[in-house]
């Protein structure tokens, strides 16, 4: 059942299975592969539940409903970045674009050597891969309603030689209605919200909303359930009070929420890994005064990509914004700004993802778990590669014909035309010239790995130090993944459902709960040393 608040008589406290936080990639997969067993499943989530009829088109309407912070949630830093996350049933998911990417050879591969996750194989995530998008219907997208800004990009891109294509995506006949990002209103994109969340809970799971976890119960080293409280939808403020105990407790608030629960929780803390290792994909984008109408926001926002650079770490993937969404992200104010809102039907958009390679990041605690503060800083390198990405991006635009392309390198605004263009490839950037840049992707602020002293969780998502707490969600990703990583996060969870299941199935009897503790008073014993030898210097190398 999806349960609402004001639908309450009083404080909940009960027992489950399983208490899963959060109910986007991570947590929606969770939950129901775990329902659909036969465990009784409790979904904690902070935001409300929404339908398609919901879904109204207007952006100012989903960025209070749908988001954190509004969408403005901003990863402090040079320079600083917005990353959006959703609030919501169905996590990001409910406001994301609906790409579903398989994880790149070559990234599998350094997580096999660098964080020792050999028993994550290419085969059995294959399967994953595959039985998810059959439940989710991926299929690459229509170029019938494939919008004509992004079929303009993919065609000049071809012409110059540029591999591409149409984007696999999970939206079963997607009408092209262009609003991705503010819920869908025709149903056709299989976020949690329409495919996980539903199946499980008609699987039998419960699922609280506008209900924040703040405290994860342990005792004797072992998760035993989560401590929350509902809030009012309307003011925020804190209602009726919830406590759930369970056998399982699994953590898939998202990457940056995540870490910020582990922290005021003062768990899983002495990796020194919980909320270091961010990475974000930092966006770029480029808008182009074209000589014809290019019909945005209509069609899919994110139908086509081209992917000749994808070694260099650069990835082109479409992007439209609709007339409110364009009017906040011009740097021009007064008659410019009016004279470029009248040109919106002929301007055309495009976006750049790079995967870092010596950025950083982190998460540290804030004044109060909800309020983590984000850190994140571009490096040199893509920085480069950024602005690589953005000539690209022009130069794609100019051979389609556009007599204007908009940037967000401050000096480079807008280019004419070849002078411009050679003026900003000569140019070396510093990174306070760069600005409204965003991120749609955080990731790798609870790593997984093999090395208890430089990771968060295992293999399994289990946390090394406090059993039967498991983490699923973008957090676990050790490094930066190159495409969108929904897809790969809903494999994993899938993959740690396998493994919670195992555990559930096998509860210990007496006489090994003995054993454990022993285990587990081992495990202790032999942490302290490493921490007095960390102390001492003997540090295990990061
Ligand atoms: C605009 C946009 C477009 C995107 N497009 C794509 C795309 O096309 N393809 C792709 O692969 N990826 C895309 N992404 C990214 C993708 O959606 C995310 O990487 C993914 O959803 C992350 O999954 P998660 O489980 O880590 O977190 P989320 O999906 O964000 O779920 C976390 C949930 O936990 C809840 N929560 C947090 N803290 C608490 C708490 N204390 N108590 C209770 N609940 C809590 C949150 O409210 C949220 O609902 C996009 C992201 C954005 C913002
Ligand atoms: S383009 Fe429209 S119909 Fe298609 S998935 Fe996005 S919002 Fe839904």
């Amino acid at each position: 059942m999806i349960i609402k608040p004001e639908s309450l008589p009083g404080d909940v406290r009960r027992e489950a299975d399983v208490v899963v936080i959060g109910s986007g990639a991570g947590g929606g997969p969770i939950a129901k592969e775990l329902a659909e067993a036969g465990y009784s499943v409790v979904v904690i989530e902070e935001g409300g539940h929404f339908t398609r009829e919901d879904f109204d088109f207007r952006a100012a309407d989903a960025f209070t409903r749908l988001y954190r912070d509004a969408s403005q949630t901003v990863a402090l830093g040079l320079p600083a970045i917005v990353v959006p996350q959703g609030k919501t049933v169905g996590g990001t998911t409910t406001v994301n674009s609906g790409t579903c990417l398989r994880i790149p050879r070559h990234v599998l591969k350094r997580w096999h050597l660098e964080h020792g996750l050999k028993d994550i194989g290419e085969d059995e995530l294959n399967l994953l891969y595959a039985a998810l998008e059959e439940y989710l219907f991926v299929k690459r997208a229509d170029p019938e309603v494939a919008g004509k800004n992004n079929l303009l990009f993919l065609e000049h891109a071809g012409k110059l030689g540029y591999s591409g294509g149409f984007l696999p995506r999970n939206a079963k006949d997607c009408e092209g209605f262009g609003v991705c990002a503010y819920g869908c209103p025709s149903g056709a994109k299989q976020s949690a919200n329409v495919s996980f969340i539903p199946d499980a809970v008609a699987a039998g799971a419960d699922v609280y909303t506008h209900c924040r976890a703040e405290r994860i119960l342990v005792r004797n080293g072992r998760a035993t359930g989560v401590r929350g409280h509902f809030t009012d939808p309307r003011t925020g403020a804190r209602t009726q009070r919830l406590e759930v105990h369970a056998s399982v407790v699994v953590l898939s608030a998202g990457a940056i929420q995540t870490p910020s629960m582990l922290m005021h929780n003062r768990i899983c803390l002495s990796s020194g890994w919980v909320g270091e290792n961010l990475s974000i994909h930092p966006c770029g984008a480029t808008l182009a005064l074209m000589p014809e109408v290019v019909g945005n926001p209509k069609g899919i926002p994110q139908s086509t990509y081209v992917d000749e650079f994808a070694p260099e770490g650069i990835m082109l993937e479409g992007v439209t914004l609709p007339p409110a969404v364009m009017a906040i992200t011009l740097p021009w104010g007064g008659r410019r700004h009016a004279e470029t809102m009248r040109d919106y039907p002929f301007i055309a958009s495009y976006g750049s993802m790079i995967s870092e390679h010596d950025s950083a990041g982190k998460v540290v605690a804030g004044p109060s778990a909800r309020q983590p503060l984000t850190f994140y800083n571009l490096g040199r390198e893509d920085l480069d590669r950024l602005k690589r990405s953005i000539l690209l991006m022009a130069e794609i635009w100019f051979a389609a014909g556009a007599k204007r392309v908009y940037t967000p390198i401050d000096g480079f605004k807008e280019l004419s035309g070849p002078r411009d263009f050679m003026r900003l490839s000569r140019a070396r950037l510093k990174r306070a010239s760069v600005y409204g840049l965003s991120a749609y992707h955080p990731m790798g602020t609870c790593r997984m790995g093999s090395d208890p002293y430089a990771s968060v969780v295992k293999s399994t998502c289990e946390t090394w130090e406090v059993e039967n707490l498991f983490i699923c969600d973008a957090s676990v990703l050790p490094t930066s993944l190159g495409v969108n990583p929904q897809l790969t996060i809903m494999a994993l969870a899938m993959r740690t459902a396998g493994f919670i299941d195992e555990k559930l199935e096998s509860a210990p009897t007496k006489g090994e709960e003995a054993g454990r503790l022993e285990r587990l008073r081992a495990r202790l014993r032999s942490e302290k040393e490493a921490v007095a030898r960390r102390l001492s210097g003997e540090s295990t190398p990061r």
